[in-house]
C-alpha cells in the first residue's frame, strides 16, 4: 500500500472522517495491500465496541414477496419458487427456541409480504417482548402508521438496506420501487425511535467505486446504528442470472471503510459474504465487523428463502449453527457478547442531547 494510502487511512483513525475522493483511492487499491486498512478497521472495531460479539437469530418467515427486486430470487415474477408463510404461532415458537439456546436479539425478516397486517406483526412484537427478547424487524416498505404501531408494541430496530445509493441504479433494479421512498422510510424509523439498520450490495451489474463511495457516506449521513455490507450473488431465477457476483474483496473492503466512518455501529459479517467465501466470516470479523446473524428458521422452510443460490448453512439445525460459531468464535478469541446489544451509539446520541 503507497504512502498515500496509508497516511488516509491513520486520519481516518483518528477522526473517522474520509472524503469520497479518498474512500474511492481505497477501494481501488491493489488487493495484495488491503492489510493495513483491515487492520485498521479491527483496531477501531476493538477501540470503541471491545471483542465482544453479537449473536442475532433471524426467522425468515415468509418467502412471499410483492416485489419485482431484479437481483432477488424472492422476486414475485420467480413463479419456480415454492411459497411457504409461518403462521404467528409456529414464529413464536421458533422464537421462543432461539431464546433458549441463548439469543437475546430475534430478527424476523421475509419477503414484502402484505399477508402479515399491522395487527399481526404487532401482537407477535408484543408476546417476543415479553420473552425478555431485543426485537428486530426486516419487511421491506410499509406505511408511517405500521411501523409507528410495531414501534409502540416494542419493536427495537428496523433493518431495511438501501441496496445502492445511485437513484439511476436503484430504479433500474427496482422497476416497482423508488430511491425517495426507501430514503423516506428510513428517516421516519429514525423519526419514531427505531435503531436502524440499512447498507448496500457489493458489486451489482453496473456499480462503480463511486457509487459504492457514496454507499458508505450515506451510511455516516444516515449514522445508521446497523450497517448490512454483502456481495451481490446472482440468481439463476431472475433477470441478473448470468451477471458477475460482487468479490469478497471488495466486500471486506467496504465493511472496514464503514468501520473507520461509524466506529460505534454494528457490522454483521454477512451471511453473503460466507456463501461466497467460505472465510468470509473470519475475514469480516477481523476487518471491523462484530455481528452474527444466525438462521433460526425452522429447517422446512430453510432452502426456500432463495435470496441467492447455496445460501450457507441452509441445511444446519439452530443448535448445531450456534455450537458451531461459539466455537469459531472462541479460536479468533472473540467471546460471545451476553447483553441484548442494543446500539452504543444510543448513549452517545443521548448525552449528544
Ligand atoms: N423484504 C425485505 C428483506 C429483503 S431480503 C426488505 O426489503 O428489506 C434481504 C436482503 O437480501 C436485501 O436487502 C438484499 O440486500 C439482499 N439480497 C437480495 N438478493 C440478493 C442477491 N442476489 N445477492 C446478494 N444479496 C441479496
Amino acid at each position: 500500500m503507497n504512502r498515500k494510502a496509508r497516511q488516509i487511512i491513520s486520519k481516518a483513525v483518528r477522526n473517522n472522517t474520509l472524503s469520497k475522493e479518498e474512500i474511492i483511492l481505497l477501494l481501488s487499491c491493489e488487493n495484495s495491500h488491503n492489510y493495513d486498512l483491515f487492520q485498521a478497521a479491527d483496531l477501531v472495531r476493538r477501540r470503541y465496541l471491545g471483542n465482544a460479539v453479537h449473536l442475532r437469530g433471524i426467522i425468515e418467515f415468509s418467502n412471499y414477496c410483492g416485489r419485482l427486486c431484479r437481483y432477488c430470487g424472492l422476486r414475485c415474477a420467480n413463479k419456480s419458487l415454492q411459497r411457504y408463510r409461518m403462521t404467528a404461532d409456529d414464529i413464536y415458537k421458533a422464537a421462543v427456541d432461539a431464546c433458549v439456546l441463548g439469543y437475546r436479539t430475534i430478527v424476523l425478516q421475509s419477503g414484502e409480504d402484505a399477508f402479515y397486517d399491522a395487527d399481526t406483526i404487532a401482537s407477535l412484537v408484543r408476546r417476543l417482548k415479553e420473552l425478555g427478547l431485543a426485537v428486530t424487524l426486516s419487511l421491506g416498505e410499509r406505511s408511517y402508521e405500521e411501523y409507528r404501531l410495531w414501534r409502540k408494541e416494542g419493536a427495537d430496530r428496523y433493518l431495511l438496506k438501501h441496496e445502492t445509493e445511485d437513484p439511476l441504479l436503484y430504479e433500474k433494479l427496482h422497476p416497482d420501487m423508488n430511491y425517495t421512498n426507501r430514503l423516506n422510510c428510513l428517516y421516519w424509523l429514525r423519526e419514531l425511535g427505531y435503531q436502524i439498520g440499512s447498507g448496500c450490495m457489493v458489486g451489482l451489474p453496473g456499480q462503480t467505486p463511486e457509487m459504492l463511495a457514496a454507499d458508505v457516506l450515506l451510511l455516516k449521513e444516515l449514522d445508521v446504528e446497523m450497517a448490512g455490507i454483502g456481495p451481490f450473488i446472482p440468481n439463476p431465477s431472475t433477470p441478473l442470472a448470468t451477471a458477475a457476483p460482487g468479490t469478497a474483496d471488495m466486500t471486506l473492503k467496504m465493511v472496514a471503510l464503514t468501520r473507520l466512518l461509524l466506529p460505534r455501529s454494528h457490522l454483521p459479517a454477512t451471511t453473503a459474504l460466507v456463501t461466497l467465501a467460505g472465510d468470509g466470516r473470519e475475514r469480516a470479523l477481523c476487518s471491523g465487523a462484530n455481528v452474527i446473524m444466525l438462521n433460526v428458521t425452522p429447517l422446512a422452510f430453510r432452502d426456500l428463502y432463495n435470496i441467492y443460490p447455496n445460501k450457507e448453512r441452509a441445511d444446519e439445525a439452530p443448535a448445531a449453527g450456534r455450537r458451531q460459531i461459539e466455537n469459531t468464535l472462541s479460536a479468533l478469541g472473540r467471546p460471545v457478547a451476553q447483553n441484548a446489544g442494543h446500539s452504543p451509539k444510543r448513549k452517545f446520541r443521548r448525552a449528544a442531547g
